[in-house]
């Protein structure tokens, strides 16, 4: 059966209290977002929260098999819980 996702957050919905969880400033926050919705509908890698505002861009992977975890880092391994929550 195919369609049949369960919802998932939107992916600001996460990465922003993620952020926030892990200490990052409200500009640089700010700044994220504003390249995230830049560039989302052209990369071909979702840009890493973490790998951004290291300097980098990292490569967000959406992890399907888990209804706890939304997004890995392919470089920095971080993972993104649907809670907000961030591990690494
Ligand atoms: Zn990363």
């Amino acid at each position: 059966m195919t369609g049949m996702l369960p919802d998932r957050p939107d992916a600001l919905d996460v990465l922003v209290p993620a952020l926030r969880r892990v200490g990052t400033s409200e500009a640089s926050i700010k700044s994220f977002v504003i390249h995230w919705r830049r560039v989302i509908d052209k990369a071909t890698r979702l840009p890493c929260p973490l790998c951004y505002t290291q300097g980098g861009w990292g490569e967000l992977r959406p992890v399907t098999g888990r209804d706890d975890i939304l997004y890995a880092c392919r470089e920095c391994n971080s993972r993104f819980g649907m809670d907000g929550s961030v591990t690494s």
